[in-house]
């Protein structure tokens, strides 16, 4: 795909962004959730975000590898990323096209609440299926 650009609410954070597919994805873990205010969907754009305005970026670290980073002004939820700035996953909100992507896979399905159920056709993976096949492409750990 080529590359995308994205933003926050109130646009203090404009970013660029290259998703690795056409895919994108919810976490239904408790920190997404929580961190989300929602059902979080996000797309993997690799190593490819570029942020316009870095201090207009807030940076939360939620584990010892991961970060989620949102607008210090708006508080909008941008992406999720490695410390180490080698993966993201962009909010696919925050794109104009948020519709081009197909709803793919739907991940850490035993933390999802018993009150809602997506009825899309998505490949469904528990929190461990999800960090055995995440650490086998990537060689780190993901999430959190
Ligand atoms: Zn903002
Ligand atoms: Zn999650």
């Amino acid at each position: 795909m080529s590359a995308l650009n994205g933003r926050c609410l109130c646009g203090a954070v404009e970013f660029e962004a290259t998703p690795t597919g056409q895919e994108m994805g919810v976490c239904h873990c408790s920190m997404c959730r929580r961190w989300s205010g929602g059902a979080w969907f996000g797309v993997d754009c690799g190593n490819s975000v570029k942020v316009a305005d870095e201090g207009q970026l807030g940076v939360y670290k939620s584990s010892d590898w991961g970060e989620r980073c949102f607008c210090k002004s708006c508080g909008s939820t941008l992406f999720w990323r490695l410390q180490s700035g080698a993966h993201h996953v962009v909010s696919v909100q925050t794109f104009d096209d948020a519709g081009q992507f197909m709803f793919a896979n739907e991940i850490y399905t035993d933390e999802q609440p018993r009150n809602y159920a997506f009825s899309n056709a998505t490949k469904r993976m528990t929190g461990a299926e999800f960090l055995a096949a995440f650490m086998a492409s990537s060689g780190s750990s993901g999430n959190g």
